[in-house]
C-alpha cells in the first residue's frame, strides 16, 4: 500500500500524514525534508539557485543530513523551494524516494510519503492520492502559530509573503510542478481541524480499499 500526500506549504500535510501513518502501520517519508536538507547544504557551500552546489548538495545527501539543525526553518524552506527548482536535483533524489516507497524500511508492508510531486511523478502508481489544501490566510495562520509555539520570532505579513512565494515558485517551475493528480481527492482543510481531516481522509482511504 502507497499513500501519496501533496499540497501547498502548511496545508496540513505533515499532520494528516503522522496520523495516517500511525494508523495504517506505514512508513513514513516526508519528503519536504529532503529538499530542506539539499537547501541548507546549499546555502552552507553557497548559493542555493546555482545548479553545480545544489546538484553537489544532493549527491552527497546522508540520512542523517534531515536532522540538520535548522531544518524546519523559514530559511531551509526557502532554500528548499531555490534548489527543488533545478531539474538534476529533483532527478538525484526521485530514486531515494521511490525506492524507499517501494521497499519501506523497519518490515513496514506500505509507505506513506508527502510532498508536492508524488501523486503525479514520485508514485504515480500510488493506490491511493490525497491533495491536501486550504486558503492562504488560513495556512499563514496555523504557520504563524507553529512558529510563536516554537517560540521563534515572526510576522505574520512576512509569513504570508513567504508561504506566497514559495508557492508561486512551486507551482511556476517546469519540472514536477505543484498540482493534484487527475485521480487525487481534493481536501480544502481551511474549515476542518485535524481530526475533521483525518477522519475525511480515512473515509476517502475506505472508499477505495473495497
Ligand atoms: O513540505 P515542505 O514545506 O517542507 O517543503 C519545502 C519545499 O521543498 C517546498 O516548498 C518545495 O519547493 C520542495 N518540495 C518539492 N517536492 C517535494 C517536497 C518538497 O519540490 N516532493
Amino acid at each position: 500500500m502507497i499513500i501519496a500526500i501533496d499540497g501547498p506549504a502548511a496545508a496540513g500535510k505533515g499532520t494528516l500524514t503522522r496520523k495516517l501513518a500511525k494508523y495504517y502501520n506505514l512508513a513514513l517519508l516526508d519528503t519536504g525534508l529532503i529538499y530542506r536538507a539539499v537547501g541548507l547544504k546549499a546555502v552552507l557551500n553557497g548559493d542555493p539557485s546555482d545548479s553545480e552546489i545544489a546538484i553537489q548538495a544532493a549527491k552527497s545527501l546522508d540520512l542523517a543530513d534531515l536532522k540538520i539543525h535548522g531544518i524546519r526553518g523559514e530559511l531551509a524552506a526557502k532554500s528548499a523551494s531555490l534548489v527543488a527548482a533545478i531539474p538534476a536535483v529533483r532527478d538525484v533524489l526521485l530514486e531515494f524516494q521511490r525506492e524507499f516507497a517501494h521497499n519501506p524500511p523497519d518490515g513496514k508492508l506500505g509507505s506513506i510519503l508527502d510532498g508536492r510531486d508524488i501523486g503525479t511523478v514520485v508514485c504515480p502508481d500510488a493506490k491511493i492520492k490525497l491533495f491536501i489544501t486550504a486558503s492562504l490566510e488560513v495556512r499563514t495562520d496555523r504557520r504563524y502559530k507553529e512558529l510563536q509555539e516554537r517560540g521563534e520570532e515572526a510576522i505574520r505579513s512576512a509569513v504570508l509573503n513567504d508561504i506566497k512565494t514559495r508557492d508561486e515558485r512551486d507551482i511556476a517551475r517546469a519540472l514536477s510542478p505543484l498540482k493534484p493528480a487527475g485521480d487525487a481527492k481534493i481536501i480544502d482543510s481551511s474549515d476542518f481541524n485535524a481530526s475533521e481531516v483525518f477522519s475525511l481522509a480515512q473515509e476517502f482511504i475506505s472508499s477505495q480499499m473495497k
